[in-house]
């Protein structure tokens, strides 16, 4: 059976791109975060989305603007996901932070409902142990910028049944992605590999060995990657990669994961990237510009 409503948390970066692709593929979503700011930003950025997606393909939206726009309910109210059948949790990747939006839907939500965690770094199964429905929590890793990545790794947490992967596969095939199964593991596949690429891109741009232009340019030029390190650093969110960083430090061990000193400082200097304007390169609404 169709997955109808879906609740998204969280409207930065993940949550915008999100209920965006699954209003436009038909689904009622409520789009939850802390402040009607943030939600009102979060209606204009998927207004501009919607154009600007419109203008680059050429071809006629199958659904207004305004059509998409009337799937999404935007609100700040947990008590809305009370007859919701799936939540996708994008929230701040700080686990005391998560571990709350669990707890609080745990008790909101009914017993059938799916939690996916958008997260990064943190394991799944820690997640699970949380609410009393580990079996029906899981992880689902969208990709940036959701709308046009075509790929979700999704997590198996320990205690993840067969049924809960059938129905989050279920829900992607709906979007109209594709998705490959992995287990938990911090950081998964993806990030495992991605977060201490970007860390040693900032820490070779520390040590001076190049411009930040340059340590891209090689990546794109020798390897035929779409974007470089430093460039994908500033489109995730320099903040996310910090925190995913820690993750990955803390559940590992390893100081092969010790966050870059630069990413740090940046960090604290209010450098988070495309989503302010300001990281490795400068930004005007979310385009880089020459600094
Ligand atoms: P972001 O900083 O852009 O947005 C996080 C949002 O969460 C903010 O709007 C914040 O106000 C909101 N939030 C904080 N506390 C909340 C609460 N209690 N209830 C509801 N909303 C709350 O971060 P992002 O880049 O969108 O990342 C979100 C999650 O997705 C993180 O776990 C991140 O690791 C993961 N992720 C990010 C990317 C990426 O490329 N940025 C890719 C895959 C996964």
């Amino acid at each position: 059976m169709e997955i109808q409503s879906v609740g998204v948390i969280g409207a930065g970066t993940m949550g915008i791109g999100l209920a965006q692709t699954l209003a436009q593929t038909g689904h009622q979503v409520t789009l939850l975060d802390i402040s009607d700011r943030i939600l009102e930003r979060a209606e204009t950025e998927i207004r501009k989305n919607l154009r600007m997606q419109h203008f680059f393909s050429g071809a006629a939206p199958s659904l207004s603007a305004t059509n998409v726009l009337k799937k999404i309910q935007f609100s700040t109210d947990y008590q809305k996901l009370k007859d919701i059948e799936f939540v996708v949790e994008n929230a701040t990747e700080k686990w005391d932070l998560k571990k709350s939006i669990y707890q609080k839907m745990d008790t909101i939500c009914p017993a059938e409902t799916i939690f996916a965690a958008n997260t990064s770094a943190i394991p799944i199964t820690r997640f699970g142990s949380v609410t009393q429905r580990p079996d029906r929590v899981i992880g689902m890793h969208f990709m940036n910028p959701v709308p046009i990545k075509p790929m979700v790794e999704v997590i198996r947490g320990y205690h993840t049944t067969e049924d809960t992967i059938k129905s989050a596969q279920l829900l992607l095939q709906q979007m109209g992605k594709d998705s490959i199964v992995v287990n938990d593991s911090s950081g998964f596949v993806t990030n495992r590999v991605m977060m201490l690429t970007i860390n040693e891109a900032i820490f070779i741009l520390q040590d001076q060995v190049a411009t930040a232009t340059d340590i891209d340019r090689l990546f794109k030029g020798c390897f035929g990657h779409k974007m470089g390190p430093l460039e994908t650093a500033d489109l995730i969110g320099l903040d996310t990669i910090l925190y995913s960083i820690d993750v990955l430090y803390e559940n590992f061990n390893d100081d092969k994961y010790r966050p870059c000193p630069l990413l740090k400082k940046m960090v604290d200097a209010g450098l988070h990237g495309c989503k302010n304007g300001q990281g490795f390169y400068n930004y005007v609404q979310g385009q880089k510009v020459a600094s």
